[in-house]
């Protein structure tokens, strides 16, 4: 990819590795100073929160739009992490997961191997080998970028089903949240059975239903579950399209713990995998929404944490910003109306998945532009006539004129793929109206998107608990994954595995 653009790239690449590199024998300093400080503290429970494309801005709008801190914010330890990848300034879940999780830094789409593709050891893994129990918690599929870092070793991301063996064959003990991609191999060259069998050969039990999940109890063995509803990719669905059936992040960390809860202690990992799938689409009530569950399942930690303050370690980060989303916007100046966000009734993905199709269906292709307004008025809010002044709701005429021609092209059936660079910026591969809707609507709230994909901003690192405080200050990715380490007993450095 990056031999197309020529010299311009292949020196800005030498100029990053030469940063990296620099940036590496600052950290190895750091590391040498910490040899000549007390001991260090070993903490029973650790609990791990990644918050997926959750960088400083998600939290900051989060906590905006609530209109109180998030718990994460109050937390005594605070840092700001960098996230680049080994081959990449602007990094990707597998990368940047690779590197929490086993503190080597990556190449993108690798999972839980270095640049070299030799397997790296995860503080799931260790955490295990010393006897503790652990558990894996995911909003999207449980076989995804985040979650696999954990457990798996292969080359890319994408082989889900060597992934789904991996899950069967790591001996963890609680895996809760979205569902496998390729449990059959449907998708693989090569298939090594159903993954879902194996699984349940090696003690699993396999739930999909919530009252079968909410009767688990200590003493059923080992857990792999999910929601029923599984929304897109078979993630769970996003926090503002769920009802009472469906199982929240909060619900499945808190089962998670009550199954974990044992005298060696545990280890905890629980991803917050859809504040990234919504930035990706630009939409901010959905990535809001979805963080403040995700600040909710740290707030059931925290309660094991004031039970436990001696023996618990709860560390949250980000894995790298996502949309580039920006916490004000040129049309609303110096104001911020995040109230606005509350109009929103669905996610993008529901409303273009059952709304627009349902309308499809009932109004044909030829549907009129007066025909849609009622709709994008009940689910956004927006609305078509009335004093803009004194409604912030109401759309100026520029407003409606990129609503219409977004409509126009969604009637049309056209596919906005990268292909036009011009339509590529408009919608960026998605339904049109639908992200033109939410463009609209946090654009009037007063925040800005600058991409469709991740960006190179650092995040935040909090942690409270036994030696949280080793997790303030400035550090990489990589050093979450050494601190971990350090907390768990274990020497703070990558451990190549054979
Ligand atoms: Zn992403």
């Amino acid at each position: 990819m990056f031999k197309k653009k020529g010299v311009q790239m292949r020196m800005f690449i030498a100029m990053l590795m030469v940063a990296a590199t620099m940036m590496t024998g600052c950290a190895q300093e750091q590391r040498q100073a910490k040899a000549a400080t007390p001991p260090q503290q070993t903490a029973k429970y650790v609990f791990f929160f990644i918050g997926d494309g959750m960088g400083i801005p998600q939290r900051t709008a989060t906590s905006a739009f609530l209109g109180r801190e998030l718990c994460i914010d109050k937390m005594p330890a605070q840092g700001i992490t960098t996230t680049y990848a080994n081959d990449r300034f602007i990094t990707g879940s597998a990368a940047s997961a690779t590197a929490l999780a086993s503190g080597q830094k990556t190449n993108i789409n690798y999972i839980g191997v270095d640049p070299n593709l030799k397997a790296v050891k995860t503080v799931a893994e260790i955490a295990k080998q010393q006897g503790k129990k652990v558990g894996i918690v995911s909003s999207v599929s449980i076989d995804h970028a985040t979650p696999a870092a954990f457990y798996a070793h292969v080359k890319t991301r994408k082989m889900y089903h060597e992934i789904d063996h991996a899950l069967a064959d790591s001996g963890f003990d609680f895996f809760g949240g979205g569902g496998l991609k390729d449990p059959t191999g449907k998708k693989s060259k090569k298939p090594l059975g159903d993954a879902l069998e194996k699984a349940k050969k090696n003690g699993y039990k396999i739930i999909d239903d919530k009252a079968d999940f909410m009767a688990l109890k200590p003493g059923d063995g080992k857990v792999l579950a999910w929601n029923n509803w599984l929304q897109d990719g078979k993630a769970m669905p996003y926090v503002m399209d769920m009802t009472n059936k469906d199982i929240t992040l909060p619900e499945f960390t808190s089962k998670a713990i009550e199954m974990l809860d044992n005298d060696k202690g545990f280890f905890l990992m629980v991803e917050g995998g859809k504040i990234d799938w919504a930035c990706h689409a630009n939409d901010a009530a959905a990535s809001l929404k979805n963080t403040v569950a995700f600040d909710d399942a740290v707030k059931i930690a925290l309660d094991f944490y004031n039970k436990h303050p001696k023996e618990t370690l709860i560390v949250v980060t980000g894995d790298h910003e996502c949309g580039g989303l920006t916490v004000g916007f040129a049309g609303t100046q110096y104001a911020s109306n995040y109230d606005l966000i509350s109009a929103q009734k669905v996610s993008f993905q529901k409303f273009s998945d059952e709304v627009m199709k349902r309308f499809r269906a009932e109004n044909g292709d030829k549907a009129s532009f007066a025909a849609v307004k009622p709709l994008i008025t009940k689910y956004f809010g927006l609305k078509f006539s009335g004093d803009s002044k004194a409604d912030k709701l109401v759309l100026k005429p520029f407003e409606v004129e990129m609503i219409r021609s977004a409509f126009e092209r969604s009637m049309t059936g056209q596919k906005e793929e990268s292909s036009s660079p011009e339509t590529y910026l408009l919608y960026g591969g998605y339904e049109p109206l639908t992200v033109t809707l939410t463009h609209v609507l946090n654009n009037k709230a007063g925040l800005g998107w600058t991409s469709y994909k991740h960006t190179g901003v650092p995040v935040s690192t909090s942690a409270i608990g036994v030696a949280s405080e080793t997790f303030n200050g400035s550090y990489d990715n990589t050093d979450v994954g050494l601190k971990i380490m350090a907390v768990l007993g274990a020497e703070p450095k990558v451990q190549h595995i054979n």
